[in-house]
């Protein structure tokens, strides 16, 4: 009788063990997604500096963004020779 009841904690046991593994596996699969989105408010950078800044300020030439108007020329006239 003491070894039926032996066996039956030992299976109960690895019940549960495999329970537990399973649900922490299951547990961290939710948060990555929200890192996949990298413009969750409107920011851009200058294409000859590299600055951020908000996209209201910016300046927009060819597609690209510029801090000032003077980077917008300077990366255009780089580009054209
Ligand atoms: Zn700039």
């Amino acid at each position: 009788m003491i070894k039926l009841l032996f066996w039956i904690a030992l299976i109960g046991g690895a019940i549960g063990y495999v329970a537990f593994r399973l649900k922490r596996r299951n547990l961290p699969s939710a948060p990555a997604q929200t890192a996949a989105e990298p413009r969750t408010f409107e920011s851009v950078r200058c294409r000859q500096c590299g600055v951020y800044l908000p996209i209201e300020k910016s300046i927009q030439r060819d597609g690209e963004f510029f801090c000032s108007q003077e980077h917008a020329q300077k990366w255009l006239g780089k580009k054209a020779t």
